[in-house]
């Protein structure tokens, strides 16, 4: 089966992970997807195929030359809840001519929105009709692992061993939660889980929420004066004492604070703030201006704010730093196939980044997909299967 094949039939099927439902997989529609995955690694000849049935993973063995490293891929099932998937419809575009790309009566691939798009003039886009997302993110990866280990054994590619993990809820962050490593057992892997061909990265953001709770005493507004606190003035004050960094001003690799969320009345306020920052050093320290502005306040205001930072996730970069070679495989991967490796720091975080800080360094590689978790998702057919070609030349690079 062809790439394009492979990613027409996953896409089919709804795999929306959903926050809110507290449960692993977050959706039962998950299963689905992974039944079938299952079904076809067995047809691949895989040596070990497991189903997680508890949590909906779904793993797979081939094994290889055993003095070679071993070597994991890895990819995700579910899409983003921020747009349905629901009854997707692809809409494939050959010969694209350049122009914007009508998605439906009322939705618009434009490329003055999108520049990208102009790139690939001439080539196969795939788009959905405008009321879904597409679901690239993560589906081509998972086309593109299939088909690479389809073409590793028709083709007689020498290999180590390869693991493929295929993992639920990586969108709500919770990829890794019961990621198993006993099914698991590769030195290191790539999640395919990025963007433009060529992408590699293998730095992603230190991050950690904060949780504000603001208790405010609410009384008559005419009789108010040395009495009402207002919790909703003191929030007030919080966003205006941060620096002014935020996500809508930054790029590259600078760090930011993100107010997520805020609700409240007088009486009683919560925020959601997330921290973002490359460097350790500068985390700490914007977490540490954080706890400032609060015990300012709380010596101002009588205690009345209490502050939790849960952990979010750890910059990758200092544990891959230590296997060079991996980084540098992919790297000569693509170049043997003709692609120009592009080194981007990710503004996020990945689910290679908590895997890497349990012991498997995961970088993370392309999947060609675009516009992620909306209806304007696109890929292009010939960069997935330049992506295919270049996981086959990464399982070559180990072989020896
Ligand atoms: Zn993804």
């Amino acid at each position: 089966m062809k790439v394009l094949d492979r990613f027409l039939r996953y896409i089919t099927i709804p795999t929306n992970s959903n926050s809110y439902t507290g449960t692993t997989p977050s959706t039962e529609s998950q299963w689905q997807l992974a039944r079938i995955l299952v079904q076809e690694l067995r047809q691949l000849n895989m040596d070990d195929v497991y189903l997680d049935e508890e949590h909906c993973y779904v793993y797979a063995h081939l094994k290889g030359n055993p003095n070679a490293p071993k070597i994991g891929f890895i990819a995700h099932m579910d899409t983003s809840e921020n747009a349905s998937d629901e009854n997707v419809k692809p809409q494939i575009v050959y010969d694209y001519d350049g122009k914007d790309i009508r998605l439906s009566d009322t939705e618009t691939l434009e490329v003055a929105k999108f520049p990208k798009l102009a790139n690939f003039k001439g080539k196969t886009i795939i788009t959905s009709d405008g009321t879904t997302l597409l679901g690239a993110d993560d589906k081509a990866g998972i086309a593109e692992i299939m088909t690479m280990l389809q073409s590793v054994q028709n083709s007689n590619i020498p290999h180590g061993d390869i693991y493929i993990a295929f993992t639920p809820d990586e969108e709500i962050g919770e990829g890794t939660k019961y990621f198993d490593f006993d099914k698991f057992k590769a030195d290191f892997a790539y999640t395919i889980d990025g963007e433009d061909l060529g992408e590699l990265s293998y730095e992603n953001f230190n991050a950690c929420s904060i949780k504000v709770d603001i208790k405010g005493l609410s009384v008559h507004t005419g009789s108010a004066k040395n009495v009402m606190v207002n919790s909703l003035m003191i929030a007030n004050e919080i966003t205006n004492s941060l620096p002014k960094e935020y996500p809508e001003n930054t790029e590259g690799y600078e760090g930011f604070y993100h107010l997520d969320n805020m609700s409240g009345d007088v009486a009683h306020t919560t925020m959601k703030f997330l921290i973002r920052d490359f460097d350790l050093d500068n985390f700490e320290k914007r977490k540490q201006i954080f706890r400032d502005i609060v015990s300012g306040l709380n010596k101002k205001y009588n205690d009345c704010i209490t502050l939790t930072m849960p952990y979010s996730y750890a910059n990758m970069k200092p544990v891959v730093d230590k296997y060079p070679h991996i980084i540098e495989a992919a790297k000569t991967a693509m170049k043997n196939v003709g692609v120009t490796p592009i080194i981007e720091p990710i503004r996020g975080g990945t689910d290679g980044a908590e895997l890497s800080h349990k012991g498997l360094p995961c970088p993370n590689l392309c999947a060609g997909g675009h516009n992620f978790h909306g209806i304007h998702e696109y890929v292009c057919l010939e960069d997935m299967e330049k992506i295919v070609e270049i996981l086959v030349e990464i399982v070559k690079q180990f072989a020896k």
